[in-house]
């Protein structure tokens, strides 16, 4: 089981979205704790991402096995499932001082985790149409 240490970055959920950011994190140099309750989605990316384990992240006792507590930056990436999103994160604040990062994919799942306490919500459609503007206007300075 892999084991979070202090400079990992634990992702949990790996969608798309949390995937592409394990991927590209590792590749980065990142150690990366990646976690997602389908067993068919980490064996998928087994042979890319070298810490995966398949483990339902709204269990308590899956977060300590994973040493999640333990690490200093933890992406919450679940998306569609808000229940499992907002209880994963709930846990995880609950849980001590760390960097929090989560996913919203409406405006009511970002209101439900600013009210948590989280300081980082991102909504990756969102942000990415907002930053295409940009482009397609041509202010190549203000995609960054
Ligand atoms: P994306 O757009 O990034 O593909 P999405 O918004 O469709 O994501 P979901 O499919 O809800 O998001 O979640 C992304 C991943 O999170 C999925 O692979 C899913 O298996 C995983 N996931 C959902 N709930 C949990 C949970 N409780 N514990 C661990 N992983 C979970």
């Amino acid at each position: 089981t892999p084991m979070a240490e202090h400079g990992a970055v634990v992702v949990i959920g790996l969608g798309r979205f949390g995937a592409s950011l394990a991927r590209e994190l590792t590749s980065l140099g990142v150690d990366v704790v990646g976690i997602d309750r389908s067993e068919a989605v980490v064996e998928a990316l087994r042979d890319e991402l070298p810490f995966i384990t398949c483990a339902d992240a709204t269990q308590d006792a899956a977060l300590a096995e994973l040493g999640v507590a333990e690490a200093s930056r933890v992406v919450v990436a679940i998306g569609s499932d808000l229940a499992a999103s907002i209880l994963t994160t709930s846990r995880i604040m609950r849980s001590g001082h760390r960097r929090i990062w989560a996913k919203a994919i409406t405006e009511a799942h970002a209101e439900i985790l600013a009210q948590l306490g989280v300081k980082q919500i991102v909504n990756p459609e969102d942000d990415m149409g907002r930053r295409l503007a940009h482009l397609i206007r041509g202010h190549m300075s203000d995609f960054l």
